[in-house]
């Protein structure tokens, strides 16, 4: 097929039609779907007679491979997102696990193989791989055999399970000191705030369940089911509808069963008994008797929570850095994680997969608007307070920090317009042709996420009313996209959700991004995307920018916000003297907030 716009030659990238993956079943990709399955029908059957059964790989394998090869070489074309694949298509081997090895299909062995038999219910979890830059970090063997065990886990627990059965008779009794603790125990997530604060919570409550041998299960009342697949094969991690759940929706720190509660008032649990659940709190608003929960060591703290069956979570925070800082995880976390700034990424890429409707969102913007650029910049702005930060005062602040960091190009404002070569502008925009090669300006393209459109309107101005100058001299061409305006904040309505997931999404595809202080919404993308962005620091109010008006973030990881004291925990006698681990800094946004860093 042809690309139209294609310039043979050319550096700058191109994009086909036919390289988009269509997510509605229109009927070309229905057509070219009909061949492929001809085409794997009739290798399945070459393949049979060839090896036989007891040979390398499976039919369904091969057919895998067959549909995902179709898959990479419409969008090899396209030069950066097939990249992978390109390197690495003359090892492509015939089964799914060789391939998988290959295009890193199952990214570093993070999914599982059996991942891919869900077909087309969950296509980001095949074709995400072809969207992200090679990162350098890989899953630690570690970390990839402790899935599988959960996976195997989670499946032997699952709802509706005689295991689970079990268990769930306990939710509402206390139980025996002494009695059999339950095979299988779970932690109940339910969500609280936007969609950042959400996702950074469900990864800590996830990796918390890692560590303690349990088995997570989200609420699935709010929109959870709309904007994520399943991320265990084979199984689920929506908690049933007929769960007792009610009540749990309105549990906050005074519950009288929630962690602090208990603590503070032993009397509630008789002793030598245990509860049936109990209630985390553990939102930015939590008091130190709630905190105390970070200075369990597991199965010692004064609640035997390793013992109790059923927890139910509610937190709006990234509290992985305190795991980190429990001794009774320390040995374990490391194994799990060498590179203490790719947490969340690993993390993050295992279990959230964006749905079918999330992922059309996602793609159709990118081939769109993005898959041309030479270079893509992601500036995510977000206002919390319009009085403190107001318009020019946030726009100033971005200007001065893309320019001065050079993410952008400066303008050339003093362009003599007399002297202005009409005839070699218009020769260089339509491609002057040297030799069979046309000379094209570089293309930059600015995604900028906002709930309010001025700022774009403004950047994109900059570009279009002044040239902007190329780094070695010369030009280059700068686009500034934004995928919606939604003004206001209306977390949990369906389609400004799955925006706001498919805006983190394509901020993490970027080269270089600025994000935002405080934003989980900006920390999701910069953690997926295994980026360290520019951070745009708060303004001080009163008209003023900050100073500087961005930093340098130490590392991808996203910040917890509001950590315990660590001194309650007993690790160190004076909160002035404690010392953290050097894989432990202040975030570079708030001085209250803790977050990992690869030591240097
Ligand atoms: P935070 O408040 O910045 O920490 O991020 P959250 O994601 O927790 O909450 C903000 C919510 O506001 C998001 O989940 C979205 O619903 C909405 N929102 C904020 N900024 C944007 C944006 O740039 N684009 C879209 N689509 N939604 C946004």
């Amino acid at each position: 097929m042809n690309c139209t716009g294609g310039d043979g030659g050319s550096t700058r990238r191109q994009v086909c039609p036919s390289d988009q993956f269509v997510v509605e079943g229109d009927s070309t990709s229905l057509a070219y779907r009909s061949i492929w399955i001809a085409v794997a029908c009739v290798a399945i059957a070459f393949w049979i007679l060839a090896f036989g059964f007891g040979a390398r790989g499976s039919p369904a394998a091969l057919f895998s491979h067959f549909y995902g090869d179709g898959q990479h070489q419409r969008l090899a074309g396209n030069g950066k997102c097939g990249r992978e694949y390109i390197a690495n298509r003359d090892h492509a081997g015939g089964d799914l696990g060789t391939f998988s090895a290959a295009g890193d299909w199952l990214l570093g062995g993070l999914l599982a193989a059996d991942t891919f038999n869900d077909g087309k219910s969950c296509l980001s979890r095949r074709e995400a791989v072809l969207y992200r830059k090679a990162l350098p970090w890989k899953p630690s063997s570690y970390l990839v055999k402790s899935l599988r065990r959960y996976e195997a886990r989670h499946r032997h627990c699952a709802p509706y399970t005689e295991s689970y059965n079990k268990t769930l008779s306990l939710l509402q009794n206390l139980t025996e000191m002494s009695a059999q603790t339950p095979e299988c125990k779970y932690v109940v997530w339910t969500p609280r705030d936007g969609l950042g604060n959400r996702m950074l919570s469900l990864v800590s409550a996830f990796l918390y369940t890692l560590l303690t041998g349990r088995v997570l299960l989200i609420d699935s009342s709010k929109d959870m089911a709309d904007l994520f697949c399943e991320p265990i094969p084979g199984s689920t991690w929506l908690l049933p509808p007929d769960f007792p759940l009610g009540r749990f929706h309105t549990f906050d720190r005074n519950h009288p069963q929630s962690y602090g509660m208990l603590t503070k008032n032993k009397s509630a649990v008789p002793g030598g008994r245990i509860p049936g659940v109990v209630y985390l709190y553990l939102a930015h608003n939590y008091d130190d008797d709630d905190k105390a929960f970070f200075c369990e060591c597991a199965g010692e703290g004064s609640l035997s929570l390793q013992k109790i069956p059923w927890m139910v979570m509610k937190s709006n925070q990234y509290f992985v850095p305190a795991l980190f800082l429990n001794p009774a995880f320390e040995g374990e976390l490391r194994r799990l994680f060498p590179e203490k700034e790719a947490v969340f990424h690993h993390l993050a890429r295992y279990l959230f997969h964006p749905t079918n409707a999330v992922w059309g969102l996602i793609t159709r913007y990118y081939w769109a608007y993005l898959a041309k650029a030479d270079e893509q910049i992601g500036i995510q702005i977000r206002v919390f307070n319009k009085k403190t930060s107001p318009f020019e005062v946030v726009l100033n602040q971005i200007v001065n920090c893309t320019l001065s960091k050079k993410l952008l190009p400066e303008v050339m404002k003093k362009h003599n317009e007399k002297n202005y070569n009409l005839r070699g502008k218009l020769a260089a925009a339509a491609g002057s042709v040297e030799g069979g090669d046309r000379k094209r300006r570089p293309l930059k393209a600015v995604l900028l996420t906002s709930l309010s459109s001025g700022y774009l309107e403004k950047i994109k101005d900059m570009y279009w009313e002044h040239p902007a100058a190329a780094g070695g001299g010369g030009e280059v061409d700068v686009s500034v996209h934004q995928p919606s305006h939604e003004e206001w904040q209306q977390t949990e309505r369906g389609q400004h959700d799955m925006k706001a997931l498919a805006e983190m999404y394509l901020l993490s595809l970027s080269d270089a991004l600025v994000t935002s202080g405080w934003s989980t919404f900006g920390y999701v993308a910069q953690a997926m995307g295994g980026l360290r962005p520019w951070i745009l620091l708060t303004p001080p109010g009163k008209g003023r920018e900050p100073e500087p008006a961005c930093v340098r973030a130490l590392s991808p990881e996203p910040c917890f916000h509001y950590p315990p004291n660590f001194q309650q925990c007993g690790q160190g006698k004076d909160k002035r003297t404690w010392v953290a681990p050097n894989y432990v800094k202040l975030c570079e946004d708030t001085l209250t907030g803790l977050k990992l860093v690869q030591p240097s």
